[in-house]
């Protein structure tokens, strides 16, 4: 079903709970990296020329109880110079207090409710709980969308005592970029895979089967396929109860017509270590672990891609965190972002941390949000926030 988009709804006068991501990664009390709340702020600020008042919410962290360091006051400070009108923080997301510094607002201003995760009805989806955070609200904005697949009382249960719903800017954004890819993909079509574990991409791997016509394998992961495989993997990090599945699911592919495209080369070391000398072999020798895809498969990834028109990317190519190991994901990324004529979905998490930094990133159609969201929307699943908003 279709959901509105926050341009549908009439703004003018009305108090407006805008569920946001602002689970941002804080460092000495300090936000380490605002991208989640910059990606928002388009929302904000068209709630507010509409003469609407912002009811700002989120969560920060996983708190249990109210919990000091976790409070959203640092937010409410960026989003205060970033707006360029003061957003006030108040003490809690429900209850007198906060609900009389609501009631003073007027049109165009905004407000930040404290972390909404400090009562465990939030994640509990709890319905009281729900209807208080909905008191006094007219409508409701969900542009969290870094949490759209979880069924919490802020993502889902407020929906049932607000009946003006719709999705903001960003929401919008990422489910668009997604449904470019599971919707009628421009062909060729192609998922780039990797990360750590097969076992986490199961789903994902499953359903986009179905969607594009081949299937890039890099990462960790690649071992599992290439040891079903019969290949020799060395001491490569590997998931040994994984590698009938594996063997089902390239027997699947083939079925389908799918490619899978497995590494045929590897950059190798002794250990996942800064400064372990390295070396690039086709073969792993029994002593070493494949941590980097090598420079032959960097060459047939990015020819691979050269003919694609749709690309989703979800798990970096080698262990990024050392950057001996990142060149196969920034090689194949900074390729990607350089293609003309192709949509390039990058998922959040690892993906959007190893690549969503550099300077060609910006050329990316679209880098996600949000990784567990992204993940659970590409294994096909229904997300709880974004069903929430249909009308
Ligand atoms: P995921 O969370 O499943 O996307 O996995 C990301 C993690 O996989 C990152 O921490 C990477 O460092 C790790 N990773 C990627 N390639 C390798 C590899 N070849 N060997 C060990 N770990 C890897």
């Amino acid at each position: 079903m279709p959901i509105a988009s926050v341009t549908q709804l009439k703004l003018a006068g009305k108090r407006v709970l805008v569920r946001c991501d602002f689970n941002v990664p804080l460092a000495a009390g300090k936000i380490a990296d605002p991208a989640r709340i910059d990606a928002s702020l388009d929302t904000i600020r068209y709630i507010l020329e509409q003469g609407g008042i912002a009811v700002l919410c989120s969560h920060l962290g996983r708190p249990k109880e109210r919990t000091p360091e976790l409070s959203l006051k640092p937010v409410a400070e960026y989003l205060t110079e970033k707006v360029g009108r003061k957003v006030g923080l108040a003490p809690d997301c429900i209850g007198d207090v906060t609900g009389r510094m609501i009631a003073a607002l007027k049109p165009g201003d905004a407000i930040l409710l404290e972390n909404l995760r400090f009562h465990p009805e939030e994640e509990a989806n709890d319905r009281d709980f729900a209807h208080e955070l909905a008191r006094g609200k007219q409508a409701y904005v969900n542009d969290a969308f870094g949490t759209a697949h979880r069924a919490h009382a802020s993502t889902a249960g407020v929906t049932a005592f607000i009946p003006e719903r719709a999705a903001g800017f960003l929401m919008m954004r990422e489910l668009e970029a997604l449904r470019a890819v599971t919707e009628n993909p421009a062909r060729p079509s192609i998922a780039i895979m990797g990360g750590a574990k097969v076992s986490d991409k199961i789903g994902v791997i499953r359903n986009l089967m179905s969607k594009v016509d081949a299937i890039l394998i890099g990462g960790a992961m690649a071992y599992t396929f290439l040891k079903a495989r019969g290949a020799a993997i060395g001491k490569s990090r590997v998931e040994d109860d994984k590698l009938e599945l594996a063997r089902e699911l390239m027997a699947e592919a083939e079925r389908k017509g799918v490619r899978i495209v497995l590494p045929s080369d590897h950059v190798v070391a002794s250990a996942p270590e800064a400064g372990a000398a390295s070396q690039t072999a086709a073969e792993i020798p029994a002593d070493m672990m494949g941590l980097d895809i090598g420079p032959a498969t960097i060459e047939e990834f990015k020819a691979e891609l050269a003919r694609a028109r749709t690309v989703v990317w979800n798990g970096p190519l080698g262990f990024f965190e050392i950057p001996e190991f990142a060149h196969g994901t920034l090689a194949v990324g900074e390729a990607l972002a350089n293609l003309d004529g192709v949509k390039s979905i990058i998922g959040g998490g690892d993906t959007a941390a190893a690549v969503g930094h550099m300077p060609w990133a910006s050329r990316f159609t679209h880098i996600s949000t949000g990784g567990g969201t992204t993940l659970e929307y590409l294994e096909g699943q229904v997300l709880p926030g974004v069903k929430a908003l249909e009308s």
